[in-house]
């Protein structure tokens, strides 16, 4: 097991279980998670050697990072059992913005996404989605890269799906003895799990949602989003709504553009129909090609037109600016071209 699973509560059995001060919990978390030589955080050199054999202190090494010229960067990040996994930083006014992975690919079988072209291979541990933010950080110490101020779990990944590990990472990552990035400054999206969106909202822990809806009609969503399946478009919008009330957040909708698919008038006001009620921004995205999927995204002109058709339908939306495209910012891109490579 990686050492940074657990919050100081477990850190202070463990070390207790150990023979060693309990109160030893709160120096080795904020150690950990604020990165550096857990030699030097003030702890005995026995005990230091001692967890340092029981546990796993370097869950993911950066093996490869690829700068794009608006600042973005992306990094493909090694597990410690070999599996890879990518991340993106995104620089913007507000701060630095790091996408995570929850997974090792993707069960959902999205049609446009290339993260689950492989299917999923397993669940990252909370531990192992706090140390992708712990070792982007830690390249700012040697002199590249800048610190991550905000996180967005949508990398590789249905991070409801790995429902526990993602509830523990965000318990870990907002903690105010380690990474301390507070939870309005994380957004989690998801393809519509409903039945997790309710279990979600009850955890008393406010972040961003943001649903990946990608039209409104369930017999499109149906050919795109297997999940679609499973839930219907109102059943999902319930979930959010709920997930609203519980938490005063506000929503976002992800509406990844695909011609002839999903940006016309009448999605436009199906849109409007199904989200009455909500109170929510619509993130309109170009869709990025695929070379293994045959959807394309429609012209610029054509996306303005469905943006203005969502205005006149009293809709806020705004489109997306792309980052980092010449560098494969797009899902699980990255990952696919390194293991064809490799
Ligand atoms: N599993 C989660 C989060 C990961 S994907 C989810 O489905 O929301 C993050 C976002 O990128 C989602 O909205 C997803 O639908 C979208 N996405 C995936 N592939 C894309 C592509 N080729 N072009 C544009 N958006 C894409």
């Amino acid at each position: 097991m990686d050492i940074y699973s657990f919050l100081p509560s477990e850190l202070e059995e463990i070390i207790a279980g150990m023979g060693y001060e309990p109160y030893r919990a709160r120096q080795l978390f904020s150690g950990l998670h604020r990165g550096g030589n857990p030699y030097k955080f003030g702890l005995s050199k026995k005990l230091v050697d001692e967890l340092l054999q029981r546990y796993e202190f370097r869950p993911v090494e950066i093996i490869r990072s690829l700068k794009a010229s608006d600042g973005t960067e992306k990094f493909l990040f090694k597990l410690s059992g070999g599996n890879l996994i990518e991340g993106v930083l995104m620089r913007y006014s507000y701060g630095n913005t790091l996408c995570v992975s929850t997974q090792v690919g993707c069960a959902m079988g999205c049609a446009f996404c290339a993260s689950t072209i492989g299917g999923m291979v397993r669940h990252l541990t909370a531990g192992e989605i706090a140390a992708e933010v712990i070792s982007v950080n830690a390249l700012r110490r040697e002199g590249e890269g800048r610190s991550v101020t905000n996180v967005v779990l949508m990398g590789s990944g249905e991070p409801l799906h790995n429902y526990d590990n993602t509830v523990k990472f965000l318990r870990i990552v907002s903690h105010e003895l380690g990474i301390n990035i507070s939870l309005r400054n994380i957004s989690l999206s998801t393809c519509g799990l409903a039945d997790k969106i309710y279990r979600f909202s009850d955890e008393n822990l406010p972040v961003t949602l943001s649903l990946s809806l990608h039209s409104p009609f369930d017999e499109v969503r149906r050919k795109i989003m297997p999940v679609a399946k499973r839930y219907t478009v109102a059943e999902t919008v319930e979930a959010l709504k709920y997930y609203f009330e519980k938490t005063g957040r506000r929503g976002i909708i992800e509406y990844a553009m695909i011609k002839g698919v999903n940006v016309s008038a009448k999605d436009a006001a199906e849109l409007k129909r199904v989200l009455r009620g909500l109170n929510c921004h619509i993130n309109l995205i170009m869709l990025n090609e695929v070379k293994e999927s045959d959807l394309f995204p429609p012209g610029m002109a054509e996306a303005l037109r469905f943006k203005r058709m969502l205005a006149a339908e009293g809709l806020s939306a705004t489109i997306r600016k792309s980052k980092g495209a010449e560098i494969e910012g797009a899902c699980g891109q990255l990952r696919r071209r390194y293991i064809e490579q490799n």
